[in-house]
């Protein structure tokens, strides 16, 4: 199997850790229809992933609302186990009236804390199987101007709840000036309206190589995606994963394109054990504390 995740070159401490933990990711996408959310799915986790399997809400009216459809998958590298879930928002923005768009997500994500919850509270809690949401990639539209209501209304909602990675899709249809200036607008309209975004944390007592490869990571939120499940010619001949232009090719896993790279870095490999702490210790513990206040515990 081609190391395409990286997750078994985890650091040791980190690594051992998750083993024990049992080692299951949950990753949620958001943005609206035709922003590429399905292609960047296939592209960060190739096509090893089975599913659609759609699971609709009780009581909801497909076609009328936003689906929520997971999808899981079993990798296994260098001996080592991961489930993968990524949860697909099929809907989102889509209809006349999206005052609302944001509420069914949050409902699914809360519902995974009730579950966990749930499990916690059982006399046996030796086996904790953790549906929590670890990371929601919320597409942003490449207009190259400013974020737009609805994307504020759903971080403005979602923040406090799950670890946001706001990415630009479809970046190729925008210049690299455009890429930069969006992404300067975009970071100050998220700090404007106090969204509170995942922000790598600042390594300190690491080696020089990590120091630095976080620091790059850091540098590109929020990320410029391209995604492609189609191999195309490169310049210098090779096969890519990429879109062909007549003026040449994107290609998805070179750094000078896009930003792609990155951000799988950072979700599979650098970063996957702090997005699910801070799931953990901060959204979810605050989620709980809240509710149990509510029920005057
Ligand atoms: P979804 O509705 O958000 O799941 O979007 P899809 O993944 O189905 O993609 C919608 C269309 O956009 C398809 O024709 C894709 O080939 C195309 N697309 C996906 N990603 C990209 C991208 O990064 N750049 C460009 N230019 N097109 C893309
Ligand atoms: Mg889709």
């Amino acid at each position: 199997l081609a190391s395409w995740v990286g997750f078994s070159n985890l650091p040791n401490q980190v690594h051992r850790r998750a083993m024990r933990r049992g080692f299951h990711f949950v990753t949620m996408v958001v943005g609206e229809s035709g922003l590429g959310k399905s292609t960047l799915i296939n592209t960060l986790f190739e096509t090893k992933l089975y599913g659609p399997k759609s699971v609709p809400q009780p009581g909801q009216d497909r076609g009328k609302t936003v689906q929520i459809e997971s999808t899981s998958a079993e990798i296994e590298e260098n001996g080592v186990r991961l489930k993968l879930t990524v949860v697909d928002t099929p809907g989102f923005g889509d209809f006349v009236n999206n005052d609302e768009s944001w509420k069914p997500i949050v409902d699914n994500i809360e519902a995974r804390f009730d579950a966990y919850l749930e499990q916690e509270n059982r006399v046996n809690r030796s086996k904790l199987v953790d549906n929590r949401v670890h990371a929601c990639i919320y597409f942003i539209q490449p207009t190259g101007h400013a974020l737009k209501p609805i994307d504020v209304e759903f971080m403005r909602r979602l923040h406090t709840k799950v670890n946001l990675i706001p990415v630009i899709a479809k970046s190729d249809t925008l210049t690299e000036e455009e890429v930069v200036l969006f992404k300067q607008r975009i970071l100050a309209d998220i700090a404007h309206h106090g969204i509170q975004i995942f922000q790598p944390p600042q390594y300190e007592n690491e080696d020089e190589e990590t120091i630095q490869e976080n620091e790059e990571i850091i540098s590109k939120v929020p990320f410029a995606v391209v995604g492609s499940d189609s191999l195309v010619n490169s310049q210098d001949g090779r096969q890519v994963r990429g879109r062909a232009y007549p003026w040449g090719t994107i290609e998805v896993d070179n750094e000078a394109h896009c930003d792609f790279v990155k951000l799988r870095q950072m979700l599979v490999r650098t970063h996957m054990e702090e997005l699910r702490e801070h799931t953990n210790e901060i959204l979810y513990e605050n989620y709980r504390t809240e509710k149990l206040r509510a029920m005057g515990v």
